[in-house]
C-alpha cells in the first residue's frame, strides 16, 4: 500500500487508532486457524462515518479490507490473506439502547456478547445467542458468523434475533436494513443475507436485536453412558418426549479422559459418552421435566445420573464441558475445531465414522457435540511442523466433511467457512448455488475488496 494512501487512511481515525508497527501487524495477521498473513495497516474505527470514509478510500484504491471483531472464529475468517487493511471494530463497543417495553436493543458491533447478556439481564431479559466463546466474542462477530452455541436447540441462532442492521458497503455507501418492528416482510431480507456473510458483503456498524424474557430457573443433569449408541438414543428420546432442553451436549471418551486427566473432576474414564442436559423455564414446571429426563436417561442405560440442585452445582457440572476445548488444545501444538453437522438421527453414526476416520488416518480426534441439533465438534489435534501429520489431518478432515454431507448434513453448523473450508464449498453448494453466491457478492462488492480470499 502506498505511503500516501496509508497516511490518508490513518488521518480518518487519527494516529491513536491507526497502526502499521510490525508487532501490531503480526498480532492482526492471525486467528485460531493455522494460516497467517500480515496486513499493511490496522485501523480501529469508532463510528459509521469513519467506516464509510475508510471504505471509500479502499474502494478507490482497490485495497482489501478484513473486518474483525475479537478474532475468535475458527475458520481463518479474519486472516488478511491478501494484506491491505484490518478494520478492527472492537472499539465500537457501546450499547446504544435497551428498550424493555419493545424487548429490543441496539448495539455497536464491538460489544462483547457476555457484557451485553449481563446488561439485558438487569431488565429481566435475555439475548439468546450464546456461543461458548461469549466472554470474548463480539456481537458483530456473532453476526458475521451467524453464531449458535449450546442454547441453539431451544432458542435458535443469531439470525433469529436480528431485526435490523446498519452496514457499510464496499464503496462506502451506508445501508440500513430492517428496523425495530418485530414483523417486517418489506423487500428482500437483507438483514439475514448479511448475517453469516463473514465480512464479505458489508461492514456492520449497528445491530438491532430482539430480546426475550429471561427464564426464571434452570436445572442441569449429567448422565454417563457406557455405550455411545445409548447416549444418542437418549437424545432422540428426550426430544421425542416433547421436551426442548436449553442445552444438550455430548462429550466422547477421548474428551472425557483428557478433561479428567487435567482437572480431576471425578469424571468416569471408562464410559463412551457423557451427556449434559439443561432445561430452563418456570421453576414449577422444571421438576416434572427433570424427572422425565432422568427416567429417559435411565431407560437408555445411563450408568449414573446427577441432577443439580443449585446454580453452583449446575456450574460445576458444566465445568467439564467448558474446559474441554482448552484442555484438548493443550495436548498438542495445534487444534482444529471442526463443526460438521448432521440431522440429529444420524449423530451416532457420524460420531462413529469420525472416530474411525481418525484411526484410519492415524490422527488424534476427540468429539464434542451440541448433540440436540446434530452439531458435531471434532477436535483434531496435530503439530503443524510435522508435514506428514498435516497431510493426514487434511485427508481426515475432508473425509469427515464428505461423511457429514453423505449423512444429509452440512460443512458448518455455526463456525462458518472462511479459509479453512473454502475448498470444500463446492461439495455442498451445487453450480447454481455457487453462481448465485458469486452474483450476490459481485453486485455489492464489484471490486472484491471485502474479506477477499475466503469462501466467495
Ligand atoms: C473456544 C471457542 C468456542 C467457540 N464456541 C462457539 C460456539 O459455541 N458457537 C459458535 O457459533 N461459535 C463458537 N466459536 C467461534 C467464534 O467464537 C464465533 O464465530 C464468534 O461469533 C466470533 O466472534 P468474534 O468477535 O471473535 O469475530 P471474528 O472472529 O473477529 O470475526 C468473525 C467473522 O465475522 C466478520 N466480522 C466481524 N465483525 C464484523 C462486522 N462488524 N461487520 C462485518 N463482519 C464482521 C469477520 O470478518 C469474520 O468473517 C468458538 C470459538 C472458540 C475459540
Amino acid at each position: 500500500m502506498h505511503e500516501s494512501v496509508k497516511k490518508e487512511l490513518a488521518a480518518i481515525v487519527g494516529p491513536e487508532r491507526a497502526t502499521s508497527r510490525p508487532e501490531d501487524l503480526v498480532a492482526y495477521s492471525l486467528d485460531p486457524h493455522i494460516e497467517e498473513h500480515r496486513p499493511d495497516l490496522v485501523l480501529f474505527a469508532v463510528t459509521t462515518e469513519e467506516v464509510s470514509a475508510i471504505m471509500k478510500v479502499a474502494f478507490r484504491e482497490e485495497i482489501p479490507v478484513t473486518p474483525r471483531g475479537s478474532g475468535t472464529n475458527l475458520a481463518g475468517e479474519v486472516v488478511p490473506i491478501m494484506g491491505g487493511i484490518v478494520l478492527a471494530l472492537s472499539r465500537m463497543d457501546r450499547i446504544l439502547e435497551i428498550d424493555p417495553r419493545n424487548r429490543i436493543a441496539r448495539v455497536q458491533p464491538g460489544v462483547i456478547n457476555y457484557r451485553f447478556q449481563q446488561e439485558v439481564a438487569k431488565h429481566g431479559l435475555m439475548y439468546a445467542p450464546h456461543p461458548s466463546s461469549w466472554k470474548v466474542a463480539t456481537i458483530g462477530g456473532n453476526v458475521g458468523t451467524n453464531s449458535g452455541g449450546p442454547r441453539t436447540l431451544k432458542y435458535g441462532v443469531t439470525r433469529d434475533y436480528l431485526l435490523g442492521l446498519t452496514a457499510v458497503l464496499a464503496n462506502g455507501d451506508v445501508l440500513k436494513t430492517g428496523g425495530k418492528a418485530i414483523k417486517n416482510v418489506t423487500g428482500y431480507d437483507l438483514t439475514r443475507l448479511i448475517c453469516g456473510s463473514e465480512g464479505t458483503l458489508a461492514v456492520v456498524t449497528e445491530i438491532t436485536v430482539r430480546l426475550i424474557p429471561k427464564p426464571k430457573a434452570s436445572r442441569t443433569i449429567m448422565a454417563n453412558f457406557p455405550l455411545l449408541e445409548d447416549s444418542s438414543d437418549a437424545v432422540a428420546a428426550i426430544i421425542g418426549a416433547g421436551i426442548v432442553p436449553s442445552g444438550l451436549e455430548l462429550m466422547d471418551k477421548v474428551v472425557i479422559s483428557a478433561v479428567e486427566a487435567d482437572a480431576r473432576l471425578g469424571l468416569p474414564t471408562d464410559v463412551e459418552a457423557i451427556l449434559l442436559v439443561e432445561v430452563d423455564g418456570d421453576p414449577e414446571g422444571l421438576d416434572l421435566q427433570v424427572r422425565t429426563i432422568e427416567r429417559i436417561l435411565m431407560e437408555n442405560h445411563s450408568s449414573r445420573v446427577l441432577v443439580s440442585r443449585t446454580p453452583e452445582e449446575a456450574d460445576k457440572l458444566w465445568t467439564a464441558r467448558r474446559n474441554a476445548v482448552s484442555v484438548m488444545a493443550r495436548l498438542r501444538p495445534n487444534t482444529s475445531l471442526e463443526d460438521a453437522t448432521v440431522p440429529v438421527s444420524n449423530l451416532t453414526e457420524m460420531i462413529r465414522k469420525t472416530v474411525e476416520i481418525g484411526r484410519k488416518n492415524n490422527v488424534q480426534i476427540g468429539v464434542l457435540a451440541h448433540a440436540g441439533d446434530g452439531n458435531l465438534h471434532p477436535l483434531v489435534l496435530f503439530d503443524q511442523r510435522d508435514k506428514d501429520e498435516v497431510r493426514r489431518v487434511e485427508a481426515a478432515t475432508e473425509e469427515i466433511f464428505r461423511e457429514a454431507l453423505a449423512l444429509g448434513g452440512t460443512l458448518s453448523g455455526e463456525h462458518g467457512i472462511g479459509r479453512a473450508k473454502a475448498r470444500f464449498l463446492p461439495m455442498e453448494l451445487d453450480e447454481v448455488a455457487m453462481e448465485v453466491t458469486k452474483c450476490i457478492k459481485k453486485s455489492v462488492d464489484p471490486k472484491g475488496i471485502l474479506n477477499p480470499g475466503k469462501f466467495v
